[in-house]
């Protein structure tokens, strides 16, 4: 404005000034418009707002920075029937917290007493594993290897075999890991062992950087034990898993397309899951026992 001030006069300078002054409030505007939206941000209890549908939230997936937006849709799919026999949609973008929950659904479901439920590691949760269990759900759910330290060469836990009539740890050099006190980690009650042996051990630099190496054991460990057993036998409960639970996953996805969900917010999301699982699982029933057969477990 000063520059066209200085270098002209009359009516073309001041069309100028004024297609100037327009610009400079509609950007104005926008900086105001972005400093609410960050305010609004910063208040959001999870960091997050979606425009399109407020209830949508990032999800995690295994592709870095796919900027999914969207739902979690949770299902428990019967091994036998491959029924789905409970689905839960939540905006939490990680699958942690649904073990207990999802298992339960299932479980009641089916009208069981007991319950073996197969789930992926990203279910993988102490907390709810402890809850199945106190439910008398059994669980099986590889534990993820969050460290890189095996790619490094050097030893994780599982290297480390626990012995349980002597509550010791025996390491990859041969030595026995004590048990020496307990404490709190994340809400877990864990105990912590380690050997005075370190600092002479030759492959001490395959282990620890520190002055010993310290193994955590959680109170209910023994869980997580059976289950690592069950998936070491020969019958491979992730394959079992696989199978069961990604078909009917597929076939919907191909049924309501694999971008999105024709409504918005959590509810009607909710909805629109719960009718395409009807539509599936009458579909599936009709595979398995005929219209006939449907027609007169209705009626009965
Ligand atoms: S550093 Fe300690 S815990 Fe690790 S292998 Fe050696 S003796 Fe065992």
């Amino acid at each position: 404005m000063a520059r066209i001030d200085r270098q002209e006069e009359g009516e073309a300078r001041a069309d100028k000034v004024a297609h100037l002054a327009r610009r400079y409030g509609r950007i104005r505007q926008e900086i105001a418009r972005l400093k609410a939206m960050e305010q609004a941000l910063t208040d959001a209890p999870d960091g997050q707002i979606s425009l399109t549908d407020p209830d949508a939230r990032a999800m995690a997936t295994s592709a870095r920075h796919s900027g999914m937006v969207g739902y979690n849709v949770q299902t428990a799919v019967d091994t036998e029937t491959h029924l789905i026999v409970a689905h839960d949609e939540t905006n939490q973008s990680f699958d942690r917290d649904q073990l207990s929950p999802m298992a339960a659904a299932a479980r009641k479901a089916l009208r069981r007493d007991d319950l073996h439920a197969i789930a992926d590691k990203g279910y993988f949760s102490g907390s709810q594993i402890l809850a199945c269990h106190q439910a008398g759900i059994t669980t099986t759910v590889p534990r993820p290897e969050t460290s890189g330290s095996r790619a490094g060469g050097m030893y994780v836990k599982a290297d480390f075999a626990y012995d349980p009539a002597r509550d010791a740890y025996l390491c990859p050099a041969g030595e026995e890991l004590a048990y020496r006190y307990m404490r709190e980690e994340d809400g877990l009650r864990v105990g912590l062992y380690w050997t005075n042996e370190c600092q002479s051990c030759p492959v001490r630099h395959r282990c620890t950087s520190g002055k010993e190496r310290r193994i955590t054991r959680w109170e209910h460990e023994h869980l997580v034990d059976a289950m690592r057993k069950r998936l070491g036998g020969e019958a491979d409960p992730m394959t079992l898993r696989r199978c069961t639970v990604e078909h009917p996953f597929g076939t919907l996805k191909a049924w309501m397309g694999h971008t999105h969900f024709l409504t918005r917010r959590l509810k009607n999301v909710g909805t629109e899951m719960a009718l395409n699982v009807l539509a599936y699982n009458i579909k599936r029933v009709v595979a398995l026992i005929g219209i006939r057969g449907l027609m007169r477990a209705i009626a009965a």
